[in-house]
């Protein structure tokens, strides 16, 4: 990683980089592209996504990331992620992640949502992108439930 951001500084050459694990690509990256099945759910600034993601599948991989201290990895939220990752080849109708998305309800069966500006830069394909970027709702569990 440290080999990369010399890379990137010495340089000044733009890269792509695709990862799962969200922390190691909040160090590398300047703007971050979420995708779901294909197709991009959520992209913004990296600072203000990390801070503020819009759609629930960010949510999840962003509280996926264990946390080190054990006091902080027992507050920590749980992601809550049902079923199985859908075949490519025959996605869901609607938005892509609706047979995984503890958010679910009718209107995300018929189409898919478009992408919501959220804020400048940072925009979200989902129905409750705004609450979810306003912190009035959460795909993730209380952080109760981790401590049991
Ligand atoms: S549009 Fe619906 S199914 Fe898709 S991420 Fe948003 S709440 Fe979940």
């Amino acid at each position: 990683m440290n080999l990369f951001l010399h890379l990137q500084k010495d340089f000044g050459v733009a890269c792509l980089f695709i990862a799962h694990d969200l922390a190691l690509v909040r160090q590398a990256a300047s703007r971050v592209y979420v995708m779901y099945l294909g197709k991009i759910v959520e992209h913004g600034p990296s600072q203000e996504l990390y801070d503020h993601p819009g759609h629930p599948y960010s949510q999840m991989l962003l509280a996926s990331t264990p946390e080190v201290h054990p006091i902080a990895e027992k507050q920590r939220r749980v992601p809550v992620m049902i079923g199985e990752v859908p075949s490519p080849t025959n996605p869901p109708s609607g938005c892509r992640f609706r047979t995984r998305c503890p958010l679910v309800v009718e209107e995300c069966k018929q189409q898919m949502p478009p992408a919501l500006k959220l804020s400048p830069g940072h925009s979200s394909a989902c129905v409750f992108a705004k609450d979810l970027h306003r912190g009035k709702r959460s795909a993730l569990i209380s952080p109760t439930a981790n401590a049991a």
